[in-house]
């Protein structure tokens, strides 16, 4: 844990901007907007498709287990509007267990 953190600590920032940007660009990363943060995630072609559930209170982001009618019902949509679909993200936001129980009160 002590390597890393002089690692990350020696890295130059700017670079590290490039890298991702780089990354974007060739599809190796995706960028998850959440407000007005954003996450950096592995692409569908590096893992498993999956779409998220983030909290909008914690920001806590859960996966939402795989729904083959989902995935159908998009090309399906796709298809109705002529278009040739190759990848998509779907996000819910709402709050998690957690934040449910904070906004009660
Ligand atoms: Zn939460
Ligand atoms: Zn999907």
């Amino acid at each position: 844990m002590h390597e890393l953190v002089e690692l990350a600590s020696s890295v130059d920032r700017a670079s590290v901007y490039r890298t991702v940007a780089l990354f974007e660009q060739l599809g190796v990363v995706e960028r998850l907007q959440t407000g007005w943060k954003y996450k950096l995630e592995l692409s569908d072609d590096f893992h498993e498709h999956h779409h998220h559930a983030t909290c909008l209170l914690c920001g806590t982001s859960l996966i939402v287990p795989e729904d083959m009618a989902i995935e159908h019902h998009l090309q399906h949509l796709a298809r109705g509007l002529n278009f040739q679909l190759e990848r998509h993200q779907l996000e819910l936001q709402g709050y998690c267990t957690k934040c449910q129980e904070l906004l009660k009160d």
